[in-house]
């Protein structure tokens, strides 16, 4: 047919966009359709959305070419991580020089790492201001009926388009679907105390409390509570003394702290990642808590699965939109994603118990895992995407 392009992406967020550039690099005919306004230009102030990105997930943004112009404005590297639940004595601390690795991460602005991805698109992918309305297959390719009038024909259509994805519910996919009974409140804050960068998780009751390193010497909060909304009704001054008695003054008293901002938080899981000629990447396929700061890095990893496989499949002349090549894609990422759910909704869970005594033995277990080096490694490696 003519008129008609390889890979339709639907969604330009970080895992689309990534997605359409890795795409275009190995030679598909791609378009990337968004349906906001933007492109923003450069901004200097530090994003209050920022993303611990794993070395798994840099190293795949660094085979795309673009993870050295994200070093090279703002990243900061953490090199620690301590986890502990009431006393900080009992800290679990993870170190990159037990991977080997330089780091165990590196905290990222969602806004720099959307710009730099949408630069290195080549001319003519990424369409704005245009949104995909429905996607109907019919003869071996998909038409998409677009918010300007137009039809779009292709012969895959990629759904990135986050949890909220409409074409995903046309496509007839059933989602698993849970609300945690917690928001994210994030901001950034001046701590008394230097962070040299260390990565800092707290959990209580109430829910897992994260400071994470800033290039600036800020750290940023994300503290997902189910007592969000007084958080965020408290003044700015009795929010700091709250925080910084929440973090038992890890890093000394809270100086200075930004606007707060919340993030509603949900379990999603679609019951299948394929429908006929149409596969689901990122939130759209899974959102997960962020209190192991994973979501965008699987997001990364569906994104380089699904490369792999089609790019194999129209080298070796076959059909990459076929289902059985799609099914190939799904069974490999639905492992990985069922892990990520189980550790993330698994220690939620475990928070939410009230059973007295339920918090010393979840003591005894950091402590057994202090203890248990082998383990401990094992738990690093899977928290920074190293397994
Ligand atoms: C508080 C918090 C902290 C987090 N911290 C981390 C972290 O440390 N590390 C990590 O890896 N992850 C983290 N995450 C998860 C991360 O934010 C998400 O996994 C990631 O942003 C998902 O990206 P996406 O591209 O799949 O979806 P989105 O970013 O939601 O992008 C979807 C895009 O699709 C567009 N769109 C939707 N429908 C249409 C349509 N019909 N037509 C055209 N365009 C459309 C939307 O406008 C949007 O731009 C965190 C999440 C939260 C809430």
């Amino acid at each position: 047919m003519e008129n008609c392009i390889d890979v339709a992406v639907v969604g330009a967020g970080l895992v689309g966009t990534a997605l359409a550039l890795g795409l275009s690099q190995r030679g598909f005919d791609v378009e990337l359709i968004e349906r906001a306004p933007f492109l923003p230009g450069h901004d200097d102030d530090y994003d209050l959305r920022v993303y611990a990105i794993a070395p798994s997930a840099a190293a795949f943004l660094e085979r795309l070419g673009v993870w050295p112009q994200v070093l090279a404005q703002r990243a900061s590297a953490y090199t620690q991580m301590q986890v502990w639940e009431r006393e900080r004595a009992s800290a679990l601390s993870f170190s990159a020089a037990e991977l080997p690795a330089p780091a165990l991460g590196h905290i990222v602005e969602n806004s720099l790492l959307q710009r730099v991805l949408w630069h290195a698109l080549p001319a003519g992918v990424l369409r704005n201001a245009l949104a995909v309305q429905s996607a109907q297959s019919e003869g071996g390719v998909v038409r998409l009926q677009l918010s300007d009038g137009e039809e779009l024909y292709a012969r895959l259509l990629v759904v990135a388009e986050g949890r909220d994805s409409a074409l995903r519910a046309q496509l007839g996919i059933e989602m698993l679907s849970g609300v945690y009974a917690q928001m994210a409140v994030v901001c950034h804050v001046q701590t008394e105390q230097p962070h040299q960068g260390v990565a800092y998780q707290r959990f209580m009751p109430t829910g897992p409390l994260a400071f994470l390193p800033l290039a600036d010497g800020r750290s940023s909060i994300v503290w997902s509570s189910s007592e969000a909304e007084a958080l965020l009704a408290l003044d700015e001054e009795d929010f700091r003394r709250v925080l910084g008695e929440a973090s038992q003054q890890v890093l000394g008293r809270i100086q200075t702290c930004t606007r707060r901002v919340r993030f509603p938080l949900a379990l999603q899981h679609a019951e299948r990642y394929v429908a006929e000629r149409a596969v689901l990447v990122g939130d759209a396929a899974h959102l997960v808590h962020p209190l192991a700061g994973q979501g965008v890095n699987l997001g990364f990893g569906d994104v380089e699965a699904l490369i792999g496989l089609l790019a194999e499949a129209r080298d070796a002349g076959r059909d990459f939109g076929a289902e059985r090549l799609l099914k190939r894609y799904e069974r490999a990422r639905r492992a990985d994603v069922l892990d990520m759910i189980a550790v993330t909704d698994g220690l939620y869970r475990a928070y939410q118990l009230p059973l007295p005594g339920l918090a010393s033995l979840r003591e005894v277990g950091l402590g057994l895992v202090k203890a248990a080096a082998p383990l401990r490694r094992e738990l690093v490696r899977r928290a920074v995407g190293l397994r």
